[in-house]
């Protein structure tokens, strides 16, 4: 049975740099379920190992296209050409995330003006961008699905300035279900457990965080990324028809524990 009735939709991925994204966990679970697939990325690198880790598919279902948040001009020119391909998006998985090295290392009290605004524009404020970007082409309705994490409720350690722009991003995400809600389009974040990727090694305190996890949480261990990716699917798909402006943790659990 196709339980998530993605087949042919159109989806937008954005933020796979490598096999261990999370994003790239999504696409590989939504190209199995047999949707189109549409990737961007920022970085060349990036680009090569979208290409590198798609040899084994087909090339039929799937387009690459540069989109870096950072810049509205980029924004713009990605969703015209994916537009333009697909006619419509029923889909957007917004993975993306980024701070300045010095703002996780040092005290959170030595944030820097241009650290604090760089991390909200690249982390929090691109989804209200992509949004912005993808919404004329979600004529059908559609499906907006961002990754957030526990430390935009609770401090921790080495978290810092991302910590902050995770709990603007989880307020965005409210203020763009309420307003995009009367055009049939919902969005949601999933709030993932720690998770060893090329974002998590900027984390000082990342392997303490997987070893507290492994000890304290009610599953006493550490989630995969399948298990995100198949919680995201299910956020893109009918499955999920009645929720949006929601946090839904995949965490062991972890978030609950006092
Ligand atoms: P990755 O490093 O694999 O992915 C991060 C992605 O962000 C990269 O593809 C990177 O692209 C992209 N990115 C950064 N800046 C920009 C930009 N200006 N424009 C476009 N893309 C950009 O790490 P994850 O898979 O771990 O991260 C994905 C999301 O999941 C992030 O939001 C992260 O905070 C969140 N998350 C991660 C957890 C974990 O433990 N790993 C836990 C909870 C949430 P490029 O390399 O091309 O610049």
């Amino acid at each position: 049975m196709d339980v998530f009735q993605l087949k042919d939709k159109n989806i937008v991925v954005m933020g796979v740099a490598n096999e261990r994204s999370i994003a790239w966990g999504v696409a590989k679970k939504l190209l199995e379920a047999g949707a189109n697939v549409i990737f961007t990325y920022r970085k060349e690198r990036s680009k090569g190992k979208i290409e590198k880790v798609l040899a084994a598919y087909s090339e039929n279902n799937t387009s690459i296209v540069e989109c870096d948040v950072n810049s509205d001009e980029s924004i713009a020119k990605a969703f015209n050409e994916i537009g333009e391909k697909y006619g419509v998006i029923h889909g957007l998985v917004h993975s993306v995330a980024f701070a300045h090295a010095e703002d996780l290392h040092n005290r959170f009290v030595e944030t820097t003006r241009e650290g604090y605004a760089f991390a909200q524009d690249t982390s929090s404020y691109s989804l209200i961008a992509v949004a912005k970007a993808a919404r004329p082409f979600m004529t059908e309705g559609g499906s907006i699905v961002t990754m957030t994490y526990l430390g935009a409720q609770r401090v921790l350690d080495g978290y810092n300035v991302m910590g902050v722009a995770k709990a603007a991003l989880e307020a965005t995400t409210r203020y763009l279900a309420y307003d995009l809600g009367a055009e049939g389009i919902r969005v949601n974040a999933i709030s993932a457990g720690a998770i060893r990727t090329l974002a998590a090694k900027g984390v000082p305190s990342f392997n303490t965080i997987l070893h507290q996890i492994e000890e304290k949480s009610p599953l006493r261990r550490n989630v995969t990324n399948e298990e995100v990716a198949n919680m995201t699917l299910v956020m893109l798909s009918h499955l999920s028809s009645g929720v949006t402006g929601e946090v839904t943790f995949v965490d062991s659990g972890y978030n609950i524990i006092g």
